[in-house]
């Protein structure tokens, strides 16, 4: 690839001063590449992304206006499988953010063994403040200038923040369109169950966050009974992960969104909150089950357990040290800042890092493509009897390479992810 030295600042894979998320990736893969051994080829090809789409979608608003919206659609890589990872639309969205998603993607993949690669779309723009008529033709128009990258054997995107079923319902819609009308379910995951969507894959991701959290638990000889957590963000991961949790003995004291946070020392009841989320435009502001608290001051509340399950970079070199829980499950991808891991490790801070405790989600995803192209449908037992197996053998990896590596179960998560990916790689040979 050759592109012209102005080109290259947005992609510079050198991890710099300022951690952004693309610089905290690549700081840790650059560990593991060193002792996997990866050849400076190799390492290399993978700390770049393999594709990068950029597309203006012109939309026409509901008040006759035209708005053009900045659109992308990166995959990392493609050595194990087809590029996989999910559409976030967000004001912040932007080109690093989404080359570092799709970078966590191919990990997250390798890690939990399942035939992807990595990818990532987003779309900046404000969700909550479009219609849901702009946001179809944004959807809409976003699968036609990606409907070359997208394929069931090729990238397959599936929700992410401020995308849910919905959406995925007017891509499968979209491109089966522009496929001579053939109808693809495959080519994306996380739709309507009438649409060939997955029993079990709305829940997927918290039920995942709660699996892991017991199976650490269980290694640490810990029982979940009288254990306090805090958990940030309130959208499907986190008010999903809330639930779980305290359906399985463990306090949820602090829940927050971008709002804020609500702090109650005898527990929030989770489903009040996410009945109250749901009638008042998918937000907690106003909610009076506890005292008012702050994003900052939930990430340092005196809790056993914390569960940062909204945006990168909360968990910072600024805030590390004061953070109390010992245990931390990263539902959110990215949510600590590679300066902060030391901090964490010196602290004796245990972290089930994103790329396994979040895996839940594209497990089920994974699922919802084998039914889509089997065409037959599991039970939703059937779906959490995979998914449970499949994430607990991830954790088992993981926690057997780190006791033996005396590595932080991130560490090792990276190792084993880096590890098989390259191995793929070579076996793919040079051209
Ligand atoms: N957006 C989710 C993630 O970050 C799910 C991706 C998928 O199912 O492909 O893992």
């Amino acid at each position: 690839m050759s592109r012209k030295k102005d080109d290259t600042a947005v992609i510079e894979p050198k991890a710099n001063a300022h951690m952004d998320p693309y610089s905290s990736m690549l700081s840790r893969f650059y560990v593991a590449a060193e002792r996997v051994g990866l050849s400076p080829d190799e390492r290399e090809i993978l700390s770049r992304p393999s594709e990068i789409h950029i597309a203006y979608l012109p939309v026409a608003m509901d008040d006759g206006s035209v708005r053009v919206f900045e659109s992308y659609r990166v995959i990392h890589s493609r050595a194990l499988g087809p590029g996989k990872g999910g559409i976030r639309y967000a004001p912040e969205v932007n080109m690093r953010e989404v080359m570092a998603l799709a970078a966590w993607m191919t990990w997250k993949c390798a890690v939990v063994n399942i035939p992807y690669g990595g990818a990532k779309g987003g779309i900046t723009c404000e969700p909550k403040k479009m219609s849901v008529g702009e946001l179809e033709r944004l959807t809409r128009a976003y699968t036609r200038a990606m409907s070359e990258v997208f394929g069931p054997d090729k990238d397959i995107p599936a929700p992410d923040m401020g995308t849910s079923a919905r959406e995925m319902a007017w891509i499968v819609d979209e491109y089966s369109r522009l496929h001579r009308g053939n109808y693809i379910p495959a080519v994306v995951t996380g739709k309507p169950l009438e649409l060939g969507g997955s029993k079990g894959r709305v829940e997927a991701t918290g039920r995942g966050v709660t699996t892991v959290i017991l199976q650490a638990l269980q290694r640490m000889g810990r029982r979940p009974d009288g254990l306090t957590a805090a958990v940030q963000g309130f959208g499907n991961v986190g008010s999903i992960t809330a639930k779980f949790l305290s359906q399985n003995g463990i306090r949820v004291v602090a829940i927050s969104d971008k709002t804020g946070g609500v702090y109650n020392e005898s527990g929030i009841l989770i489903h009040q909150a996410i009945q109250y989320r749901d009638n008042h435009g998918g937000t907690l502001e106003g909610f009076k089950g506890g005292e008012r608290i702050t994003n900052e001051q939930l990430l340092t509340l005196d809790v056993d357990i914390l569960v940062p399950a909204a945006l990168e970079d909360q968990i910072t070199a600024r805030n590390a040290s004061q953070i109390k829980a010992w245990l931390i499950a990263e539902g959110a991808n990215g949510p600590t800042t590679a300066e902060a891991d030391p901090i964490l490790n010196e602290r004796g801070i245990t972290v089930i890092p994103d790329i396994l405790a979040n895996a839940g989600g594209v497990i089920v995803s994974y699922y919802e493509w084998v039914q889509n192209r089997r065409g037959h449908y599991y039970t939703e037992s059937e779906v959490q009897e995979r998914a449970d197996n499949t994430i607990k053998q991830a954790f088992d990896d993981v926690f057997t390479r780190a006791a033996a590596h005396k590595v932080s179960l991130r560490e090792a998560a990276y190792l084993l992810a880096v590890e098989r990916v390259v191995r793929a790689l070579r076996m793919h040979g040079k051209y």
